[in-house]
């Protein structure tokens, strides 16, 4: 099976911004940033996206949000605030088949999301 773009990047093939990196889990600037401050998480291992975890992926899926709260808090979003994101699948504008948490900070966010 081939690498999804954040296995290659896991793996050094393709250049990337990284904020913090694990054994368990990569975080990376996002190339096309939605806000002043946008990151993506991610598991190293890949997990397609929400809608195929199982119980097996509960302890991850715990983990990167952790550490998608300690991402931000470095980053210094904590004070005023950030979001968080996970698209899945074609309506909820997922790009990428492998699991990422957007970390989304910088400017007020609107609701409902576009
Ligand atoms: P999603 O649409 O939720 O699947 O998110 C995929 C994200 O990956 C988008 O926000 C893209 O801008 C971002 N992206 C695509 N290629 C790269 C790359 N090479 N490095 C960093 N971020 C990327």
């Amino acid at each position: 099976m081939s690498k999804t773009l954040f296995e290659k990047i896991v793996a050094h093939e393709i250049p990337a911004n990284i904020v913090y990196e694990d054994d368990s889990v990569m975080a990376i600037r996002d190339i096309n940033p939605q806000a002043p401050t946008h990151i993506l998480i991610f598991p190293k291992r890949p997990l397609p996206r929400i809608a195929e975890a199982t119980a097996e992926d509960g302890k991850i899926l715990g983990y990167i949000l952790l550490k998608a709260g300690e991402v931000a808090d470095k980053a210094g979003l904590t004070k005023n605030g950030y979001r968080l994101v996970i698209n899945n699948g074609p309506n909820g504008g997922e790009t990428v088949p492998h699991l990422h948490v957007h970390i989304l900070g910088g400017r007020h966010m609107k609701w409902p999301p576009g």
